[in-house]
């Protein structure tokens, strides 16, 4: 009988034990949590760290949020930051609200994958309300949208993967083999693209927003016009007005609209100048599948053909 109770209380006990102990296996089943400010930067981390168990990998902004371009950070972004073990950021300007989230959070580490990267100027415009400037006034910006070359992906790739060897060496090993993986599709995927399009006689091209210039600069199209500088105001009359006789002015080049904006300038402009209508991805929205980048960048290469090939 002693010998029975004592089994009892042992059982109990372990009982009282058993869900103390689960409940701490299941929160620290993985140790650290990264950030990603946004959809590309997150597809390329999801690559890099592919089966590293001990890091959740998170997507700040909804994969539906597109370009960062006046995006506030939202109660539930300060949440998650305050978890964050590493933020890794686009950089060059896209995430406007870094100081904001740094006054709150002074202490987050931030891995910039725009470092070191050859950044091109940002066409711009101004609202100014003195008399110094008019609206037509241009500055120097970056822009921040240079993963649509994928030389310049493959820095960003780098850049990410250092910093997250250099944060959490325990993954190092796993963190650069999946790198030098990734790096390999990348650098295919750039030659193809590159052959794909090599044998195009036309190369001017007009787009929705500020987002391809890096890609131009890679393989050798004229951007000949940008229907929306600022891509989340409406176009005025007398701006279409004025990229209608741009256009024409450039014998019609394609326009292309992008899956996350309304198309409906485009079309506008269209019906004014005969010039077609296609759809180029910035590849800012989308699932998570890891080879959602190539897919993207492989279908924008064939769209290119479509549309500047038929006009030879
Ligand atoms: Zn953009």
């Amino acid at each position: 009988m002693k010998k029975l109770v004592s089994i009892l209380i042992a059982a109990t006990l372990l009982l009282c034990l058993m869900p103390l102990r689960f409940s701490g296996a299941v929160t620290d089943d993985k140790d650290h949590v990264v950030i990603a400010s946004f959809y590309p930067v997150f597809i390329f981390a999801e690559n890099i760290l592919s089966g590293v168990d001990g890091i959740t990998l998170k997507c700040l902004s909804a994969p539906s949020t597109g370009c960062l371009h006046d995006y506030q950070l939202l109660a539930g972004d300060m949440e998650n930051l305050s978890h964050a073990d590493a933020f890794l950021i686009c950089g060059a300007g896209m995430e406007g609200y870094l100081d904001k989230a740094l006054e709150q959070f002074p202490d987050l580490y931030i891995i910039d994958s725009s470092a070191d990267i050859e950044l091109l100027a940002e066409k711009h415009e101004h609202h100014h309300h003195d008399d110094s400037h008019d609206e037509e006034d241009h500055d120097d910006e970056a822009n921040d949208h240079m993963w649509l070359d994928p030389l310049r992906t493959i820095q960003m790739v780098g850049n990410i993967a250092d910093g997250l060897v250099f944060r959490f060496p325990e993954y190092a090993e796993q963190i650069i083999k999946n790198t030098g993986f990734y790096i390999e599709k990348l650098t295919l995927l750039d030659a193809e693209i590159d052959a794909g399009l090599s044998s195009l006689i036309n190369r001017d091209i007009v787009t929705f927003h500020e987002a391809f210039p890096y890609f131009a600069d890679r393989y050798g199209f004229n951007i000949v016009a940008v229907m929306a500088l600022e891509p989340e105001e409406p176009l005025s009359p007398a701006a279409m007005i004025e990229l209608s006789d741009e256009v024409m002015s450039h014998g019609c080049p394609p326009l292309f609209t992008e899956p996350q904006y309304s198309s409906k300038a485009a079309e506008v402009i269209s019906r004014e100048t005969g010039a077609p209508v296609f759809e180029l991805d910035p590849i800012v929205t989308g699932d998570y599948a890891p080879d959602a980048y190539e897919k993207g960048m492989r279908k924008n290469m064939l769209t290119l053909i479509e549309a500047l090939g038929e006009c030879e």
